[in-house]
């Protein structure tokens, strides 16, 4: 367990969040904390996202379009590693294609 591992306590409380345990807050308080289940987060947008993938039942309104909202921004920086990932990889094998080509 990490020394500033705060999580721990109010994790092990509710007995279901165990597996969220882990999580490092380098010390400072967290900008977010689930009302549900006590899970520290770094950032409101995580929270919201926590709260629509694991609590989806328990959302109001404004809750709904926070997650969705997230959620909305997520998946856009999603798409953007994907394509800079896929140009990597793309890069990658025309590199050692040449190189071969070079070598042989
Ligand atoms: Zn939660």
């Amino acid at each position: 367990m990490h020394p500033t591992d705060r999580s721990r306590s109010t994790a092990d409380t509710d007995g279901g969040a165990a597996s969220h345990a882990e999580i490092d807050l380098r010390g400072d308080e967290p900008a977010a904390r689930c009302p549900y289940c006590g899970r520290p987060f770094r950032e409101r947008r995580l929270e919201a996202l926590h709260r629509g993938f694991d609590h989806p039942d328990r959302l109001s309104d404004r809750d709904r379009a926070a997650f969705e909202r997230a959620y909305l921004e997520e998946r856009t920086e999603i798409r953007r590693y994907r394509l800079l990932a896929l140009g990597a990889v793309i890069l990658c094998y025309f590199c050692f294609l040449f190189v071969y080509a070079l070598v042989l």
